[in-house]
């Protein structure tokens, strides 16, 4: 464990990847020397390690922005003459499908501009690339599939469709029966600070993807897992109870009324003081909904939970249609079920789609399977005979009417790029950004809607990848994947063994692959929007270093009994870190608008200003890629009404 980590791969936490030898940081300074960083030939972001997601270079101007200092020092924006039809800030998939749908209607000489703060576009949907041992490996830096509790509207399929991509074909991509075949099922790993002890036992209800594999019976297993968890004996039969026994919790009331209280009281309570769970239970489930809420069990209410499928409501015999108050995530439907395609760079592939419509040049893949294989060319992003054009590492500061919002004639857009404010024009500009930002950057907003905006508080989280040189450490455990209820990382699994054209994924367990882990640090009792700005406090204090030493320290704990040495199967770590993550969905517990009925925040913070339109995932509270595009086609819709 306190071994060095080779330092052919590590540099101060951040790896020596193939094509380039830079850190963000180091990026970012090596910009200041050169004319223009994206034509370097070795500006390729995807391959970068280390911090990444919203890392250290990206949030320093807009935290200025947002404490009032920005200004104070800035100067007066230098005007770069350029003159757009539309400028869009923000090159996540909803700025990205903005731009798509503004050039389907007006016409492929449209000049459109994308202002973008990352070193990469397509936001949330990030690639992760890794060449440190063997064939590359592809991780999901962010949005991880196609799929979304509800079915995708006309729009948003029309758009996977005109990118090529067959959502079908998935059945094909992905090798089901891999996990099972090595004997792998998911486990659950207790650890010591919060159990008592460190103990891995096979997951007794598997439940995911790769589950068929067991050769024990469903007895067997709950009887093996009861025998090692370190939790109290009365929680593991109450667990246990809530699986196997239905029970009605609540006789006497009609569904109906059952939903009405399950939608106000958090599934933790309903554990303990309904379902007479110990209070081990409640530390068992509490990261069951992190994926979804980025919240524990006691601030997603008990209906939510019972929608998740969590155990304990067999017995109620609900009325399976959502109750007042259900939050998106918890209503999901057999359709959109059904509606998924996973890339192994996630939905990278999609945004990389997008920009191939927008700039052909930029990525040279003639499809959308040999997408996964393309490496972006960056250079041509941003070239100046482009009547779509994509500037990265630029922060708009600033956006406002060139006079009165009603009759104005365009927009005038600051942003800081290298060091420098400069400044555009455009027609009309849409806001794709995170709502929270929008106040700061157009001030001339209404103060309602400012509040309005104001509300999408974003959900936090981290997705860590993990190169591994080899993973028959997991084999000879027999885990593809477990679930850490009191770690670090609440969980850790194997890639989804998924192969695309060329790309093939690892099916032996002595090749490398790419472990994927989740982080959701959490304040138990606060609100959620509370929990989320707290949470987000605390992945801007934790360094790559202390997630580095916790992903050997977690690894090494779950792992070692198979043999696992961190020092020597680790190759590399990329951490994507997403203070600002998920939209925020509406939550009964917190969110009175939601369940006694009122005006969504959302609404409010939508509304077109003059040529300002306002996209992104936060204009529906949904946070999903479908809603991304959803919410872009809507905001251009709002544009052409001639706003
Ligand atoms: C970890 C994670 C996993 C997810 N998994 C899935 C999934 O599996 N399936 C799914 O459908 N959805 C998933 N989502 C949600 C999905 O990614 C989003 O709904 C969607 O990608 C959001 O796109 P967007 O363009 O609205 O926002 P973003 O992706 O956030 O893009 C907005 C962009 O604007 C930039 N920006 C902000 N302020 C400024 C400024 N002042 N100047 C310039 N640029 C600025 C941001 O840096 C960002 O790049 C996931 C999200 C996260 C965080």
């Amino acid at each position: 464990m306190f071994r060095r980590i080779r330092r052919r791969d590590f540099l101060n936490g951040a790896a020596l990847a193939a094509g380039t030898l830079l850190s963000p940081a180091g990026l970012i300074r090596a910009f200041a020397d050169s004319p223009e960083p994206e034509e370097m030939p070795d500006y390729y972001p995807p391959v970068l390690t280390g911090m990444r997601g919203d890392h250290d270079d990206i949030y320093k101007t807009p935290h200025a922005v947002r404490d009032h200092t920005f200004w104070k020092t800035a100067g007066t924006p230098v005007d770069t003459g350029e003159s757009y039809d539309l400028v869009i800030v923000g090159g996540g998939i909803s700025g990205l499908a903005a731009a798509h749908f503004y050039r389907q209607a007006t016409g492929e000489n449209t000049r459109i501009l994308i202002l973008e703060n990352h070193d990469d576009f397509g936001g949330h949907a990030k690639r992760n690339e890794f060449h440190q041992a063997g064939p590359m490996r592809l991780g999901y830096g962010g949005t991880f599939s196609i799929e979304s509790p509800s079915p995708y509207s006309k729009v948003a399929r029309q758009v996977i469709e005109e990118l090529g991509i067959n959502v079908p074909s998935f059945q094909r991509a992905i090798d089901r029966k891999l996990y099972p075949s090595l004997g792998l099922s998911p486990g659950v790993f207790f650890d010591k600070e919060t159990f008592g002890r460190d103990v891995l036992v096979a997951e007794p209800r598997p439940d995911s993807y790769n589950d068929s594999s067991s050769k024990q019976t469903l007895k067997e297993r709950w009887e093996a897992f009861q025998a090692a968890a370190p939790m109290a004996d009365q929680a593991k039969k109450d667990l246990r109870r809530l699986y196997e026994e239905p029970k009605d919790y609540m006789p006497g009331l009609s569904s109906e009324e059952k939903k009405a209280r399950l939608a106000r009281m958090s599934y933790a309570r309903y554990l303990t003081d309904v379902a007479a769970c110990h209070q081990d239970v409640v530390k068992y489930l509490n990261a069951r909904p992190f994926a979804w809420f980025g919240l524990g069990i006691d601030a997603v209410s008990a209906q939510d939970a019972w929608g998740l499928d969590l155990p304990g409501f067999e017995g109620l015999q609900l009325d399976p249609a959502p109750g007042p108050g259900q939050n998106r995530d918890a209503i999901r439907s057999e359709e959109a079920e059904k509606y998924f395609y996973h890339f192994p760079d996630g939905n990278s592939s999609i945004a990389r789609l997008l920009v191939k419509k927008l700039i052909p040049d930029a990525v040279p893949a003639t499809n959308a399977v040999d997408i996964v294989l393309a490496r972006t060319r960056f250079a041509p992003l941003d070239r100046k005979d482009n009547n779509t054009r994509i500037r990265l590492n630029s922060t708009v500061v600033r956006v406002a009417h060139n006079g009165d919002a009603a009759r104005a004639t365009g927009v005038s857009i600051a942003y800081m790029r290298r060091g420098q404010l400069q400044s555009v024009r455009a027609k009309n500009c849409v806001l794709a950004c995170w709502h929270v930002m929008i106040p700061y950057i157009c001030e001339e907003l209404p103060e309602a809607q400012k509040k309005a905006l104001s509300f999408a508080v974003k959900v936090h989280l981290v997705y860590t990848n993990v190169l591994l040189r080899n993973w028959t450490s997991f084999q000879r455990l027999g885990v593809s994947a477990v679930y850490s209820p009191g770690s670090f990382h609440n969980e850790m699994s194997l890639d989804m063994p998924v192969s695309v054209g060329e790309y093939q994924c690892s099916r032996n367990p002595s090749d490398s692959i790419v472990v994927h882990m989740q982080r959701v640090p959490t304040r138990p009792g606060l609100p959620s929007r509370e929990q989320h700005r707290a949470g987000r406090g605390d992945l801007y204090n934790t360094t790559f270093e202390m997630f580095e030493r916790n992903v050997r320290d977690q690894m090494v704990r779950t792992l070692g009994a198979g043999g696992f040495d961190p020092a020597r199967d680790i190759a590399a770590i990329t951490v994507n870190r997403w203070p600002h993550g998920y939209a925020y969905e509406y939550n009964s517990l917190w969110d009175d608008f939601w369940l006694n009925g009122g005006e969504q925040p959302c609404v409010a913070a939508r509304r077109p200003f003059g040529r300002i339109a306002i996209a992104n995932s936060d204009a529906g509270a949904y946070a999903y890629t479908d809603g991304a595009i959803d919410q872009a086609h809507r905001a251009v819709t709002d544009i052409l009404r001639g706003v």
